[in-house]
């Protein structure tokens, strides 16, 4: 529909990054769209109010960027998914396995509320394995994950299969 090809309009295919081999999907032309930019805040805001969100967690960074206007705009609050190591104490730590070595995401320890209803968004489902360990740190905490959001599933690299039974909308599907 409308936002699918709002998304594919606003992202751009990069060569090579940030390794060789690897087609980067980048999404600063949509973001400098004020047209995309608000179709997109306006469809995530929609989609936290219908799923009953408490609150909207981003994943740093660009889903930060999605999350924050949309949570405002839904009347819901909004949680920052971070990188290790930037939060004050006390936070809560998944550590998680990428192709090559590990990362680790940290999510304030204060923002999390148990039994509360948490929308997850984020730009981009690749692997799976970021959006996930997001999930399992909102659920440690008690968070009610009622569904993931991102602006584009890279669906060859099945990253949906590793989200469990958790709903998963995206807004544009490349095969
Ligand atoms: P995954 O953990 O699913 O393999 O990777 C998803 C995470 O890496 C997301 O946080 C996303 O922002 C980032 N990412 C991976 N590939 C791309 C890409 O091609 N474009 C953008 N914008 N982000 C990507």
């Amino acid at each position: 529909g409308h936002a699918s090809a709002l998304v594919l309009a606003g992202f751009r295919d990069v060569p090579d990054f940030p390794e060789p081999g690897v087609v980067f999907k980048d999404i600063t032309p949509l973001l400098a769209d004020p047209v995309a930019f608000g179709a997109v805040t306006a469809v995530l805001a929609d989609l936290a109010a219908a799923t009953g969100a408490d609150a909207v967690a981003g994943i740093e960074a660009r889903g930060f960027m999605l999350a924050a206007p949309a949570a405002e705009r839904a009347g819901a609050g909004f949680w920052p998914v971070r990188k290790a190591g930037k939060l004050p104490p006390p936070v809560l730590r998944r550590d998680y396995d990428l192709e090559y070595g590990s990362a680790s995401l940290e999510l304030a320890a204060s923002a999390v509320r148990p039994g509360a209803r948490v929308l997850v968004v984020d730009d981009v489902l690749a692997t799976g394995g970021t959006a996930r360990a997001a999930c399992e740190l909102l659920e440690e905490g008690g968070a009610e994950v009622v569904g993931l959001v991102v602006l584009l599933e890279l669906a060859f690299l099945s990253g949906r299969a590793r989200l469990g039974d958790r709903p998963v909308v995206a807004l544009h599907v490349q095969d």
